[in-house]
């Protein structure tokens, strides 16, 4: 008979642009029913189309720093001039409650996690070359050119953490291989019996 088990913690990082947001998200629709994407508070402000609740929860920085002083936050880290962190509470009852959680976070918040949770999934999410994310962060058109300047000299740094993961992907532009590369290991984690 299986017995409930706690749920597994998968971490995903890779640099801006180079689709783990939407590699997530085909993994959230396959497996939705057990697996459950934290909603990060930030101060950053919402880009056009982003629901404060469902993408982030906006807040100001005054706001932020009241929660870090609460330790609301599992980790939290500045990325590109703003603050992002992770709701602890939410985490944990989900975790407690046998479901799977999904963080979409950067390289010094996903030490954090590794750190005080060394059991999580930590999975990195690579471009196929530097010059390919570059283009593809540029046909965003989301941002500034400061901020895409400000976007990839974070990339460059994030690209050089991508060993600490346990996982690692490339996303070389077939979306499908790459899914079935995440969604691989995501079965094989979930059905450890440690
Ligand atoms: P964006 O501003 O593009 O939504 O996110 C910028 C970076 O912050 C991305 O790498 C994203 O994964 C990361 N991020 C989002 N939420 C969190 C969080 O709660 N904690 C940390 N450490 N990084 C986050």
């Amino acid at each position: 008979m299986a017995h409930k088990r706690r749920g597994t913690l998968f971490v995903v990082s890779g640099p801006a642009g180079v689709g783990k947001g939407t590699l997530n998200k085909m993994l959230f629709d396959e497996f939705g029913e057990q697996l459950a994407f934290s909603v990060s508070a930030t101060t950053r402000a919402p880009r056009p189309g982003e629901i404060d609740g469902k993408h982030y929860f906006f807040i100001s920085r005054q706001e932020f720093e009241n929660r870090i002083a609460n330790n609301d936050f599992l980790e939290y880290a500045q990325f590109a001039g703003n603050c992002y962190g992770t709701p602890r509470s939410y985490v944990e009852s989900v975790l407690d409650d046998g479901k799977n959680v999904l963080l979409e976070i950067e390289v010094q918040g996903a030490s954090q996690v590794m750190a005080r949770m060394p059991e999580c999934v930590s999975i990195f999410v690579l471009p196929p070359s530097f010059e390919e994310l570059e283009r593809r962060l540029r046909g965003r058109a989301t941002e500034t050119e400061e901020k895409i300047v400000q976007r990839l000299a974070a990339a460059r740094g994030e690209l050089e953490c991508a060993q600490r993961y346990k996982y690692r992907i490339v996303n070389g532009g077939d979306l499908q291989a790459a899914y079935q590369e995440l969604r691989g290991i995501y079965l094989a984690e979930t059905h450890r019996t440690d």
